[in-house]
This record gives structure tokens, C-alpha cells and sequence, in this order.
């Protein structure tokens, strides 16, 4: 039998577990859950437990909708703000088709796949990200908990105390917390996760989502990833830092060597070039809503040029500069991601963008350290020749259709279904008129 799950059913009966929640992600990001009792997971984890896939987004039509969820005993953890006694777990689930395959839409195989492909050129992708969010009394988003600004302390910073609670909850799950701080934007907070291997981050990631929630609730509050909440406040991004380990643990993006002071061997600037040239592809997975957009170019510190730096904030990607343990911690950090994306799909079209750019061999530009891109005009930078992710969820969606990349990384049945799903969406938000057009056309034409 397999060690993992015999610790899996010991630890049932040992913590009073009482309900088993089955967690998946629909393609949207959206986490999906059904609870099963103790006595159904042996068979669970050797022939999946079967559910209807059809009213699952992205997953499939109503003509094939069975599906089966085999519970990874690898994630098992109970959930801490449910009761001691009848207690309450989880574990994520790979989804597969009735024949044993795995199944298409599902986002947490694509990301595996992807994963693997990396693997079999010797690499572990290491992620780590940093989350972005507003706190608001309530779902209405009219009230904000606090006006603190970047790094204030608690006089300012009434959500100390849900942050606090927040890490945590994080912790018992198994969830290391880097760094947690009051963001720019009034009651906006940022928790930074400890970066580890892509696949596991990405469960991290949704379990990240759904604890901010569930604590924000238990406080009597509304937690919010919108990615562009409030007009002329800050939007909230997801940066996401990345690496390449070799087997050993060694980080393959470090050459002390590199003589211009950023220690990137030619791996990691081959990574780099192929995010920057694949960033327009992949923005309708990174950036995937239509308020995504405004957060990116109504100012507030969130990049749109295809551009790199060291220290500069205004670029698409930066190399941090801040590392005790430079071997270990150097990493590129793509700050274009908004926490609307689906994080499997996420990791996934950033490492096959970085992989494509290893396997074509290219170059990055030279870097910006000594401009800020958000102080000049678009013209003006157009005309340098720096280009832009696409502007609007509608550009993001054809650039998208057209990606040879996104096709060969995400398969048919996710990228047709995307496809549709999201020029639907931009569609219904074109046919809307706003009351901002009512109040600058209507008096006036
Ligand atoms: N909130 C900004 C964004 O939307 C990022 C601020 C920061 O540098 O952490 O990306
Ligand atoms: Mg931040
Ligand atoms: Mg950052």
C-alpha cells in the first residue's frame, strides 16, 4: 500500500476528521469542492470518486460529463477554522475521464505536464508569489477597513490583526509565509508566499485565496482579489518570482561570472527573453479578466512594456537585487500577473514562455535600469521601440487565439474553450454603456 495515504486514513481517525473535501479548479480558477465521508477514501483513492463535470466551467458538455476525482494524498491537511471534533480536510484531486485518462480541461494536469516537460530538460521550476489584495466591510466594496499606506504600522493598519490570523492559518497548513505587509493602496495588503516547486505552489496559491477569505469572514469583513478595484487607488497584482533549480538543488539562473553585476547565467536570460517575448501571448491567462487591464494601464505601479530591469519597478520583469544567499535567491520577477489568474495555468504558460526561449536560444534587450516607464508618455515610448502587452481583455483574447505556444502548452480543449469564454466576455462588456460615457457624451452630443 501507499505510505501517503495509509497517513492519510491514520490521520483521519486520529484528528476526528469527519468530512474529506475533494478540491479541484475549474479552467477559470475558480476552486471546486465536494465532501466525502472517511469511509469512501480507500476506494477513492484507488478508482477516483465520480461527479458530473457538465456545470463545471471550462470542463465539458452535458453529452460526456463524467468525470472522476483522485484525491493527491500528498496535499491532505485539515482545515484549521473549521471545528477540533467532526473535523474538516482536504485534498486536492487530479481529474480523469471514465477511460483512466487525465482529463483535458483540467488545469492542475496541465500544470503537471508542463512540469515535467521542464523536468525532462533537468530543470524544477521554483516559484514564489506575491499576492495582492483589498479588505472591504462588506461583498459591496463601498467601505474600506483602513487608510494605511505602504509598510504602515498598526495605528494605521487596523487589519493587523486579520493579517496576522491570516499567516497563521497559512502556517498550519503547511504553507510557509515570507513576508506580510500593509500595501500602497488604503486597506490593501500583500502576503508573500515562501517560493517552492510550481505545482505545489499553485494548490498554495488557491488554498492562499480561500484563507484570506474565510478569515476575512470569520472578522466580519470582505476580502477582495479584484484585480483593479477602485479607480485611482492602486490595482492588486500577483508579481511572481521565478527560478530554475538543476536536480541537486542547485539554482541554475546564478552565474557569479555575469559581469553586469546581475549574476544571470545565459539559462536565466534565455528564460528571460522568452517571457518577454511571449508576455503578449500569455496575458490572457496571467491578466485574464477585463477589469485586469486597468489595473495595468491606469498607472499604480503595474507594468505593460516588454522590458527588464534591476531595480526598476516600471519594468515587466525585475531581478531583485536584495539577497543574503544570492545562489539561492536569484530569480526574475514578472510583475504583469493579477490575482484573477488561474494559478495552474499561470505557472504553466510562464515556465513553457521561459522554456521557449532556452529552446530558441534568445537574447534579452538590453535592460532600463535608469527610466521610469510609467512617467513617459505612451507615444514617446512607442516610438523607442518598446512594445506592450495588449491593452485591452479584447486584443489579449485574439493574441491568445493566434499563440502557436499557448495551443502546444495548454491543449485544445482549454485554449477553444477560453477562447469563446472570454471574447463572450469582452463582447458583454463592449454592449454595456457605462454611466462614465453617459455623464462625458450624453449633454454634450
Ligand atoms: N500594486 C502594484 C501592482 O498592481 C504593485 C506594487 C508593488 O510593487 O508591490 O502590481
Ligand atoms: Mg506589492
Ligand atoms: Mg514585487
Amino acid at each position: 500500500s501507499n505510505p501517503e495515504q495509509d497517513f492519510v486514513l491514520k490521520t483521519i481517525k486520529s484528528r476526528d476528521v469527519h468530512f474529506v473535501r475533494f478540491w479541484f479548479t475549474d479552467v477559470l480558477g475558480h476552486m471546486k469542492s465536494f465532501a466525502v465521508i472517511p469511509s469512501e477514501l480507500e476506494d477513492a483513492f484507488a478508482d477516483g470518486m465520480g461527479f458530473d463535470g457538465s456545470c463545471i466551467e471550462g470542463f465539458c458538455r452535458t453529452e460526456e460529463s463524467d468525470m472522476l476525482a483522485f484525491p493527491d494524498a500528498s496535499t491532505f491537511q485539515v482545515l484549521p477554522w473549521r471545528p477540533e471534533s467532526n473535523a474538516v480536510a482536504r485534498m486536492f484531486c487530479n481529474i480523469r475521464t471514465p477511460d483512466g485518462k487525465p482529463f483535458e480541461g483540467d488545469p492542475r494536469h496541465v500544470l503537471a505536464r508542463t512540469v515535467a516537460r521542464a523536468q525532462d530538460m533537468g530543470y524544477v521550476f521554483n516559484v514564489g508569489p506575491e499576492v495582492e489584495y483589498y479588505y472591504f466591510k462588506d461583498a459591496n466594496g463601498t467601505e474600506l477597513l483602513d487608510r494605511g499606506g505602504y509598510f504602515d504600522l498598526t495605528s494605521l493598519d487596523y487589519a493587523s490583526d486579520l493579517r496576522r490570523d491570516t499567516v497563521l492559518t497559512l502556517e498550519k497548513m503547511g504553507i510557509p509565509v515570507e513576508y506580510s505587509h500593509h500595501e500602497n493602496g488604503p486597506s490593501q495588503h500583500e502576503i508573500d508566499l515562501r517560493f517552492t516547486d510550481a505545482l505545489s505552489m499553485a494548490d498554495a496559491v488557491m488554498t492562499y485565496k480561500l484563507v484570506v477569505k474565510e478569515i476575512a469572514m470569520k472578522h466580519g469583513v470582505y476580502a477582495s482579489f479584484m484585480p483593479k478595484p477602485m479607480s485611482g487607488e492602486p490595482g492588486s497584482g500577483m508579481h511572481v518570482h521565478m527560478s530554475l533549480f538543476d536536480f541537486d538543488g542547485n539554482n541554475v539562473f546564478f552565474d557569479e561570472a555575469d559581469m553586469q553585476g546581475y549574476h544571470l547565467s545565459t539559462t536565466a536570460k534565455q528564460f528571460l527573453a522568452g517571457i518577454l517575448k511571449y508576455a503578449p501571448e500569455f496575458a490572457l491567462i496571467t491578466n485574464p479578466c477585463v477589469n485586469s487591464y486597468k489595473r495595468l494601464l491606469a498607472g499604480g505601479e503595474a507594468p505593460i512594456y516588454l522590458s527588464w530591469a534591476r531595480a526598476n519597478r516600471s519594468t515587466l520583469v525585475r531581478v531583485p537585487g536584495y539577497r543574503p544567499n544570492r545562489e539561492v535567491a536569484c530569480r526574475l520577477e514578472l510583475r504583469s500577473p493579477d490575482p484573477s489568474a488561474n494559478p495552474y495555468l499561470a505557472f504553466s504558460v510562464m515556465l513553457a514562455a521561459g522554456l521557449a526561449g532556452i529552446e530558441e536560444g534568445l537574447e534579452p534587450p538590453a535592460p532600463v535600469e535608469d527610466r521610469d516607464l510609467f512617467t513617459q508618455s505612451r507615444q514617446e515610448l512607442r516610438k523607442q521601440g518598446f512594445q506592450t502587452l495588449p491593452e485591452s481583455l479584447g486584443d489579449a483574447v485574439e493574441l491568445f487565439a493566434e499563440s502557436k505556444l499557448m495551443h502546444d502548452v495548454l491543449g485544445e480543449h482549454i485554449c477553444n474553450y477560453l477562447v469563446e469564454a472570454k471574447r463572450a466576455e469582452w463582447d458583454a462588456y463592449q454592449s454595456n454603456v457605462s454611466e462614465w460615457e453617459r455623464s462625458r457624451y450624453l449633454a454634450v452630443l
